[in-house]
């Protein structure tokens, strides 16, 4: 298994030559169980990831080395440059042209303020120890207000700025977009005794830019991988849909599109998303966004397979969101990371292991194996009024409440 994590490991952002790739030695490597997957293509505004530089003009000169923030353009912008924390709207007003430092990447209210505000410029600020990231923030908030100059600089970088703020900065950018085709790869094993019962099973095989994604989520697409070799050969009474979305990093799309063309959301009983596993070092968990019957039964369940498992109930920032927003409940198996190294350039296979990937594996197989057989299916709509208020608020923060997916 890791040895396959190993070869998919290279940045795979949605949309590009390199996510392509990575379908494609997917799909070689399920060519032994015989199945033929069915490749759902879709469109996304994606990005080449470039360079940034903030210049600090006055009182003293001095270039820090920086990275744009996907999706705000090219730029060259000067200004008075001054800490905002996350840019609350009483700190914004009369700040035009000025470069405010956050110590949070903005959401949908915050961006949509600095673009009332008509601020020069942000700066968001990385967290320590780790290689510069390089976060993009969703296509659909720039589609609404327009591009503002973004980039993000190290923590070290900030912490000198904000012991001597400077009087005038210079924000430079450059960072090509296009248009690009992403997929979903969806691999079917239907069910013997009732097949129009589904049970949705995904992983997100894109990465973030200048990563090479081997704990998110290659960690997930090889525990699909094996879980699709496992039940080709012992299909269950239910039919179990494998899907390996594109571009989740860049805001869910894949998933979003999947839903959006769905006839009848109802033939799903369930969605089981596996995003973030495969490390050392860290501790498992399922998210269950469902309901309170349905979280007793999985806490219940996990008691009986003598886990060390956290059960939890809540929402998780991945592919199961827009299934959820449905009314489809959800779970989540995730594995926590000490190392903390996500999203950056050092989310490299070192972190993981193939014991750490089995036991997730394992544990997905015994599950899948009863809940795709139980008779009465244990999981009963709908989902709580609580997760799904969650689920309209994260959307609501991220993409805003205009937000229209996949309408052409
Ligand atoms: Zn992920």
């Amino acid at each position: 298994m890791i040895n396959f994590l190993k070869k998919l490991c290279f940045e795979r952002l949605g949309g590009s030559p390199e996510e392509h790739k990575a379908a494609r030695l997917i799909i070689e490597d399920l060519k032994p169980t015989g199945l033929t997957p069915r490749i759902q293509k879709f469109k996304v505004n994606t990005f080449k990831p470039g360079k940034a530089t903030l210049n600090i003009l006055k009182p003293h000169t001095r270039a820090i080395n920086a990275n744009p923030i996907g999706f705000t353009g090219s730029h060259s912008v000067r200004g008075p440059l001054e800490f905002a924390e996350t840019g609350a709207d009483e700190f914004l007003k009369g700040k035009e042209n000025t470069l405010i430092l956050l110590s949070q990447k903005p959401d949908y209210q915050k961006y949509k303020s600095f673009a009332t505000n008509k601020i020069g410029g942000f700066i968001v600020v990385d967290r320590p120890f780790y290689p510069l990231a390089y976060p993009a923030i969703y296509h659909s908030i720039i589609r609404e207000f327009g591009a503002i100059p973004g980039i993000i600089i190290p923590y070290q970088n900030a912490l000198e700025i904000i012991d001597k703020p400077p009087k005038m900065a210079e924000l430079i950018s450059e960072q090509k977009e296009y248009e690009g085709n992403s997929r979903n790869i969806i691999y079917e094993i239907k069910g013997f005794a009732y097949p129009e019962q589904e049970i949705v099973i995904g992983a997100h095989f894109d990465s973030v830019a200048t990563s090479p994604g081997a704990y998110d989520n290659n960690a997930g697409v090889v525990e699909v991988i094996e879980l699709i070799k496992y039940f080709v050969r012992k299909p269950l009474p239910r039919t179990l849909k494998f899907i390996f979305f594109g571009s989740e990093e860049l805001g869910l799309l894949g998933s979003s599109f999947y839903v959006s063309k769905l006839q009848s959301p109802d033939r799903i009983k369930l969605m089981v998303n596996l995003d973030l596993g495969g490390t050392i070092l860290g501790r498992n968990g399922i998210i269950v966004s469902a309901n309170q019957e349905a979280f007793n039964f999985i806490e219940g369940w996990a008691k009986i397979q003598a886990m060390d498992i956290k059960v939890t109930a809540d929402i998780y920032s991945s592919d199961c969101m827009p299934f959820i927003d449905k009314g489809v409940p959800a779970l989540n198996f995730y594995r926590t990371d000490l190392s903390g190294s996500g999203h950056s350039s050092h989310d490299i296979p070192c972190h993981l292991s193939n014991n750490a990937l089995q036991y997730i594996i394992n544990s997905a197989i015994v599950l899948l194996t009863q809940l795709g057989s139980a008779p009465d299916f244990p999981i009963a709509r709908p989902v709580s009024a609580e997760i799904t208020k969650k689920t309209t608020e994260y959307f609501n923060k991220r993409r805003g409440p205009n937000y229209e997916a996949f309408d052409e």
